[in-house]
């Protein structure tokens, strides 16, 4: 079995590297760059990839970077992702490699996807003449914001001739040396919504001759709590999240205006449409109860996380029939709350997202997302020999 060989060699470069690969995250981690500006982030992955035997586009849909490793034999094309914007966070980890860039901080592990991925991509490279097809590498800007890199890298071509996609998440609370997956619905939609409510203002000494709209809108936010309970089947979940509420006014004034500003997460796209049409529905009785009007902007920002069960599948059997030493284990997760871009490769294509943990060697792991978050690298390695067994065994495993 070529494949076997093959996987042997990729693990024994990557292992040369390890010291490469971690220094790539630290500098990044050093130097993060937030959403859509991700300007100098994208030079550097750019620059390493320049004299590489490899084809390099730039500006893809923004700063995404896609490169194409060739086999120079037909074959099939697998896509394999990762992202490499960062958050608006002040990082408080006292880390020596920690942000230099204040007020920003890569809080969610993109450094450790892109240094995993370069120096795969660059091992990948090097034994292309072992490969068959081609490996597209999809180094993906802005994750973070909707609507994100994914989206305006698939509209510029991204995934041209790619029969199917692979990507990692490292997760600070899974536990190290673990892979978790789970096919079929995996991570949550996500929507965005903002609601103006028109009302007619007046003085508080003369409410008949006003439509409060501070009262119309708290009725609506009421009425919300009930779609989850009443609109959705109970083998479905969802949450609904009104985290601005903005009707600041004076005591004696009759407020004419409110906006309201949510978030919809749920993990079916059948209950992210429920969820919609009830706040529609909600509105209109609103609208009639109170003789109130409203503007609505909705917006469908992340479609569910879909892992097709066959391509989960055959990664799974590749871990599973891997050796990679710092790997203990190959479980199914439970679904996971936050909604992640990839879901718009996965509506394209075929395609698996998994997760490797990475809980800090200290035990301490902070959420992502947190001012505190860190990773432990031994991650990044397990990352680089399962994708890279991944991508072995999908273009010439028997
Ligand atoms: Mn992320």
């Amino acid at each position: 079995m070529a494949e076997q060989s093959v996987k042997t060699e990729l693990m024994q470069r990557l292992d040369e590297k390890k010291d490469r690969m971690f220094g790539i995250r630290r500098y990044l981690h050093a130097h993060p760059e937030l959403s859509f500006k991700e300007d100098k982030t994208a030079k550097y992955i750019q620059d390493f990839y320049q004299g590489k035997d490899c084809v390099i586009r730039t500006n893809v849909g923004g700063n995404g970077i896609v490169v194409t490793v060739d086999s120079g034999k037909p074959g099939k094309t697998i896509g394999i992702r990762a992202d490499f914007d960062a958050l608006p966070i002040t990082e408080e980890t006292n880390l020596p490699f920690a942000s230099q860039n204040p007020g920003v901080m890569h809080a969610c592990g993109h450094d450790g996807h892109t240094a995993y991925m370069m120096i795969l991509g660059e091992t990948l490279i090097e034994m292309k003449d072992k490969l068959e097809g081609k490996v597209v590498i999809l180094h993906q800007h802005a994750e973070e914001v909707p609507l994100g890199g994914a989206v305006s890298m698939i509209a510029d071509g991204a995934l041209d001739g790619v029969d199917n996609v692979f990507g990692i998440h490292v997760m600070s609370e899974m536990e190290t040396g673990k892979i978790f997956y789970r096919p079929g619905n995996v991570q949550t939609g996500c929507s965005y919504f903002k609601i103006t409510i028109n009302g007619v203002g007046g003085h508080g000494s003369s409410p008949h001759k006003t439509k409060d709209a501070i009262v119309a809108a708290s009725h609506f936010v009421v009425a919300l709590q009930t779609i989850v309970s009443r609109a959705l089947s109970p083998f479905d979940v969802g949450s609904i999240t009104i985290g601005n509420f903005d009707g600041k006014g004076s005591s004696n004034v009759i407020k004419d205006k409110v906006i309201l500003e949510g978030d919809v997460r749920s993990i079916s796209d059948e209950a992210q449409e429920t969820i919609e049409r009830e706040i529609r529905a909600k509105l209109n009785g609103i609208s009639t109860m109170f003789g109130v009007t409203y503007d609505l902007d909705y917006k469908n920002d992340c479609p569910v996380l879909y892992n097709d069960p066959e391509t989960t599948e055959f990664g799974i059997k590749v871990l599973n029939n891997t050796d990679i030493p710092e790997l203990t284990g190959v479980e199914m997760c439970e679904p996971q709350p936050p909604s992640e871009d990839f879901a718009y490769y996965a509506k394209e294509r075929p395609s698996m997202f998994f997760y490797v943990g990475a809980t800090p060697e200290n035990g301490k792991a902070y959420p992502h997302h947190n001012p505190k978050f860190d990773i432990d690298e031994k991650s990044l390695m397990i990352s680089a020999k399962a994708m890279g067994s991944i991508v072995v065994d999908y273009l010439i495993g028997k």
